[in-house]
């Protein structure tokens, strides 16, 4: 049955008509797929990097301006460390068995700022439209963000904690994937780091799901079980041998489906009750076209991660436990 959208009636903020033009009547889900029933890969919309020069290049342009208008902001990323700069793999590999490299890799990422750490086989699906695997294994990691940072949302140039605080940990989780790109390839063994903002050449968040860091939230981000959505991915692609994980599911899904609070907290109103079809998949999604003017208005907005029960500080670990019994004990 059909759920009520809380919406109903109510008007939706709109964006500035200057940053709606900017989009020339293309749209972002169009090329996200929304609709479209059979699988295939991602394409990028942006953030593929700091040149893209793609149709949304202009649109990209424009949030980029916008956050560094705001000094804070500039700044952090501008002055980062984000890791070392990396060496080629060393000529003779190391010889150990996967679960021996699995337990090596997840210590040496929890010893250099990673705060969770899952392993996945990599599915051609995940890599974005125009690039070809590459390596077959990912390492996942997640960072976790500081919620105290989201007294003032949305994100203000006055307040932009929020904003700075996601700057923060996307570069903690860049040095993260960097020096254990850098360990992997002391091994003898290929390794490519991604982290954010800038998206690379593959999706981390199936990712992510695949290696045991989450489920999927309504409002598009991930829920872990320890951090709510309250973190950001960062990842190294390899050829290393290792153990994948498997998807880590704690009743979040079905959670979503029975909670409206992002729904409703949504200034655009960007955030659907119902799944949607995506590339070929039932999925939660978020309507970018109506999502990215406030994100952009707001340095990230960010809402709807903060408003989320799963996020709030000491929460999670119990809500997955309850709800793992409620809704996952005949499966
Ligand atoms: S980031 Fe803001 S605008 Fe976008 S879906 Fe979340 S609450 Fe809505
Ligand atoms: S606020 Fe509710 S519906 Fe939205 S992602 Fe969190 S649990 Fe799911």
């Amino acid at each position: 049955m059909p759920r009520k959208n809380p919406n109903k009636g109510k008007d939706p903020w709109l964006p500035d008509p200057e940053f709606e033009a900017l989009f020339s009547g293309r749209s972002g889900n169009d090329v996200n797929g929304l609709g479209e029933t059979d699988e295939r890969k991602p394409t990028h919309i942006f953030w593929l990097q700091k040149s893209h020069t793609g149709p949304f290049g202009d649109v990209q342009d424009a949030v980029v301006e916008r956050h560094n208008s705001v000094p804070e902001l500039d700044e952090v990323y501008r002055t980062a460390q984000r890791g070392p700069r990396l060496r080629e793999p060393a000529a003779e590999k190391t010889q150990k068995s996967a679960a021996e490299f699995t337990d090596e890799i997840r210590n040496f990422a929890l010893g250099h700022e990673a705060d969770q750490v899952g392993f996945a086989n990599i599915d051609p699906l995940w890599v974005y439209e125009g690039f070809e695997q590459e390596l077959p294994r990912v390492v996942m990691m997640v960072v976790a963000m500081d919620h105290e940072r989201s007294q003032h949302l949305p994100p203000t140039h006055e307040h932009p904690d929020w904003a700075h605080e996601v700057a923060v940990q996307y570069n903690r989780g860049a040095r993260a994937a960097a020096y254990t790109a850098e360990h992997i390839r002391s091994l003898g063994y290929q390794a490519k780091p991604h982290a954010g903002p800038w998206v690379g050449t593959l999706n981390l968040i199936p990712a992510a799901i695949a290696a045991g860091l989450g489920e999927l939230g309504k409002h598009g981000s991930m829920i872990n079980r320890e951090f709510g959505s309250s973190f950001r991915l960062a990842a190294v692609e390899t050829d290393l041998p290792l153990e994948s994980n498997s998807p880590d599911l704690f009743g979040a899904d079905d959670f979503c489906t029975r909670c409206q609070i992002c729904t409703n907290a949504c200034p655009p109103q960007a955030i659907s009750i119902e799944k949607q079809t995506v590339r070929g998949v039932d999925k939660w999604y978020v309507d970018f076209n109506k999502c990215i003017g406030y994100f952009n208005e707001t340095y990230g907005c960010a809402i709807c991660l903060a408003v989320c029960p799963w996020s709030t500080p000491g929460r999670a670990e119990g809500m997955a436990e309850k709800y793992t019994r409620v809704f996952l004990k005949d499966r």
